[in-house]
């Protein structure tokens, strides 16, 4: 009986919605969606939307006080649209200064995407090349993120489907030369590797800065690390894998570090696809 109450109250409620600042990643989503579920709340009541940063939660209103303190915890911005709120307008956006704190992660990302994408070849390395994707497609989505000031849900949910399938064919692309190389291997140069390894580390840290004041809560080392640790972990295993070829002469470091890389990159396309598949079935 009490079960079946609850039931109806809750699906009759309209669900609450949020703007999500300071997400770069898709797999910021993810650690969102976790950090809210850990205050006791069902899988499915809570949404993070990869294509267009907006939480959707499906919970009576008492529920509130305690998901909003277990999201704080990790550092994003969270902003209560109200029910009329269609999404274009985001007060943190018409700041030229947030914009131009943005372009310059957009410029970082893009570029040492690109760099690294080269860097990659030069070493002969497909930890590497994973490894810049990740750069590529933070830069898109912040990219799209600048673009998108203004458009409407649908626009914003087809753009990321775009940039969606873009990534997943990058993804792809790379996963398959990985696959490739499993059966021609050539030992990439160690010395490189770790160089651009290094600098990647260096460059997640320098892309989170000028975002820092924009983003809720204290401008200081634990801050950077929370905003950068989801790509630092895949710039520190390509400099782990890095020593490893140095050590065994073998490519096979190399190329496991890839196959995790590339995995979670096509996982992270493909949450962008799924979740700009439901924006646009929602709108
Ligand atoms: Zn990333």
């Amino acid at each position: 009986m009490e079960t079946c109450k609850n039931r109806t109250s809750d699906s009759s409620k309209s669900p609450i919605r949020y703007r999500v600042s300071g997400m770069d990643c898709a797999k910021d989503a993810a650690q969102i969606e976790r950090a809210v579920q850990s205050a006791g709340i069902a899988p499915d009541a809570v949404k993070v939307s990869a294509a267009t940063h907006i939480m959707t939660l499906n919970i009576p209103e008492s529920q509130l006080a305690e998901i909003e303190k277990a999201a704080a915890t990790t550092g994003y911005g969270f902003e209560r649209m109200d029910a009329n709120d269609d999404g274009t307008q985001s007060a943190a956006h018409q700041d030229p200064a947030y914009r131009r704190a943005l372009w310059i992660v957009v410029l970082l990302n893009v570029g040492y995407g690109i760099v690294e994408m080269v860097g990659g070849f030069l070493a002969g390395s497909q930890a590497v090349k994973a490894d810049a994707l990740d750069f590529l497609g933070d830069g898109l989505i912040t990219f799209l993120g600048l673009l998108a000031i203004g458009w409407s849900l649908v626009w914003r949910a087809r753009s990321a489907m775009i940039q969606g399938i873009f990534l997943g064919v990058l993804g792809l692309g790379v996963l398959g030369t990985t696959i490739w190389r499993v059966f021609a291997q050539t030992t990439p140069d160690a010395n490189l590797m770790g160089l651009f390894g290094f600098i990647a580390l260096i460059v997640n840290v320098l892309a989170v800065l000028p975002l820092l004041k924009f983003r809720k809560g204290d401008a200081n080392m634990r801050a950077v690390w929370l905003f950068s640790r989801n790509d630092a972990i895949g710039n520190a295993a390509v400099v782990v894998a890095a020593v490893l070829v140095y050590l065994m002469g073998s490519a096979w470091p190399d190329l496991i570090v890839a196959f995790g890389i590339a995995g979670l990159f096509l996982h992270s396309s493909w949450s962008i696809i799924r979740d700009a598949r439901a924006d646009l079935k929602e709108t």
